[in-house]
């Protein structure tokens, strides 16, 4: 039997209603928002011409990620660069010094790849 084009487009929908997004991360008691962008410009609410694929604000709590429709698992290097920026901010630690910034980012990236890489996202990895 043949789908019909709105059955289709309810799957489409139920599919994407399914996509992995959560809306908050507590990080060492703190809860942050998350809130996911469609462009990569506006990521950055204090300056809407810059294009960046994540953003935190640490007076706010907030975290801001661009989507774009990526997978879950193609946003969490992103995502774990912002919490390691956060971690450092409640802990200190050399990653709190700007001069490392490239390191925290090695780690979130490298961090990223073990969970995507291991399958603790199966159902959103792919
Ligand atoms: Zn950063």
């Amino acid at each position: 039997m043949r789908k019909s084009a709105a059955s289709s487009r309810s799957a489409k929908r139920r599919k994407m209603r399914r996509k992995y997004r959560p809306r908050r991360v507590d990080i060492l008691g703190k809860t942050y928002s998350i809130t996911y962008c469609k462009s990569q410009r506006g990521v950055n609410p204090r300056n809407s011409e810059e294009e960046c694929r994540a953003y935190i604000d640490m007076e706010t709590n907030a975290i801001r990620v661009y989507d774009g429709g990526r997978v879950f698992g193609a946003m969490l290097g992103d995502m774990l660069h912002e919490i390691l920026h956060a971690i450092s901010d409640e802990m200190g630690g050399p990653l709190a010094d700007d001069k490392y910034h490239d390191d925290l980012n090695r780690y979130a990236t490298v961090l990223a790849d073990v969970i995507v890489r291991n399958g603790w996202l199966r159902s959103d990895a792919s």
